[in-house]
């Protein structure tokens, strides 16, 4: 009864996450959870006010498929592209998946470097493509020539994420130009998953959009700390757009017009990077704190953007988060979740607050000694 093309799809490992958590919660533990994927900040008051004036207004209905003018307009012009290669999606996962299935072919092979975030996994067998990994180890840089080894003219689509999840690794632009590069001479579409490209603490993001061949996927949840209202969008040229369109009539339809409305309003007014630029500032505090403890006890790269931070703890990792969690109380996410390689690293997500932080790093650290 269950069609091949789910069957593939693990949800056990999140199951295992939350039994872990909920015996330590039973045995009476106060847990400091940073396995936590979006900003610990609530939306800001002038997007929840606007939105509800607009929802007073009657944006309450369908928009266009491609979204609301002014927010195409307002999107556009923040990445020097005409409002016609701009589509607003129900958040960067449905752009996700309208790419995945207009261009991933059945039996094509899909191109993830490793670690990356879970779902793109999820897509690939969702469209029985067939995954092949690039390992990025130790640095988290994608290297030209070991993407070059896995090319053929059966790969449809190389997925990219930087600012990335969950290293924090920001690739130079000469590289991602490469990658570029290399997917025309084969064919293959990029689609470039820049969620976290205003999020960034050192190097700015460079952003594909514009680029022949390359899907750019972007949203709002994190850099407006949006996650529960669905406001993504893709980048892309009008034929490849049209291509989505086809999925996105039928899947996500169109995000919600008030909170579209809302999003226009402070992006137009440049409202929008303030509000951004200041959760940034507190994320780069937390990242200083945590980079600074963490690299006393484990090998790791600095995080240049994003909210997480990836060490290699130097055991398998199962074992690692279980007993940090049931000894410490700290819970934070098995490396072997976002892809091969990568049994002895451990995802830490800083979107918490300082004082957690503070808590956590300490416990972190007399775990790691106690258990070296
Ligand atoms: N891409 C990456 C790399 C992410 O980390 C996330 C959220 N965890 C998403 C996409 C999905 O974002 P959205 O809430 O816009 O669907």
């Amino acid at each position: 009864m269950i069609a091949s093309r789910v069957r593939d799809i693990s949800t056990s490992l999140i199951r295992r996450m939350f039994e872990i958590v909920e015996r330590a919660k039973r045995e009476g533990k106060e847990i400091i959870n940073l396995s936590i994927g979006e900003p610990d900040f609530d939306t800001p008051l002038e997007i929840v006010e606007k939105a509800y004036e607009y929802m007073k207004k009657g944006y309450t209905h369908y928009t266009s498929n491609f979204g609301i003018d002014e927010l195409r307009v307002a999107i556009a012009e923040r990445y020097g592209v005409d409002k016609d290669n701009v589509m607003v999606t129900t958040g960067g996962s449905e752009a996700l998946l309208n790419a995945s299935l207009a261009f991933i072919e059945e039996g094509s092979d899909v191109v993830i470097p490793s670690p990356n975030f879970l779902s793109y996994f999820t897509y690939a067998k969702l469209c029985k493509g067939r995954i092949l990994e690039v390992p990025t180890h130790p640095t988290f840089e994608l290297d030209l020539d070991r993407l070059n080894e896995v090319m053929s003219k059966n790969v449809s689509v190389i997925f990219l994420n930087y600012p990335n999840n969950p290293t924090g690794v920001v690739l130079d632009g000469k590289t991602l130009k490469g990658v570029v590069e290399i997917a025309r001479d084969y064919n293959a579409i990029v689609v470039s998953d820049e969620i976290y490209d205003q999020i960034y603490y050192d190097k700015k993001p460079v952003s594909l959009s514009g680029e022949e061949n390359v899907v750019v996927v972007n949203g709002f949840s994190k850099s407006l700390a949006m996650t529960g209202w669905r406001i993504g969008f893709v980048i892309a040229e009008k034929d490849l757009l049209d291509e989505m369109l086809k999925i996105h009539q039928v899947n996500g339809v169109c995000a919600p017009a008030f909170a579209q409305k809302a999003v226009a309003d402070v992006l137009s007014s440049g409202e929008a990077e303030k509000l951004t630029r200041k959760m940034v500032e507190e994320f780069r505090r937390r990242r200083d704190l945590v980079y600074s403890k963490l690299k006393k006890v484990f090998d790791v790269v600095k995080p240049e953007g994003a909210f997480y931070i990836f060490p290699n703890v130097g055991k398998d990792c199962d074992e690692f988060c279980e007993g940090l969690l049931m000894s410490k109380g700290v819970c934070v996410t098995p490396g072997k979740a976002f892809g091969s390689g990568n049994d002895r690293y451990v995802r830490i997500s800083f979107a918490t607050s300082m004082e957690n932080l503070k808590v956590a790093m300490e416990r972190i650290e007399e775990y790691a000694r106690e258990n070296s």
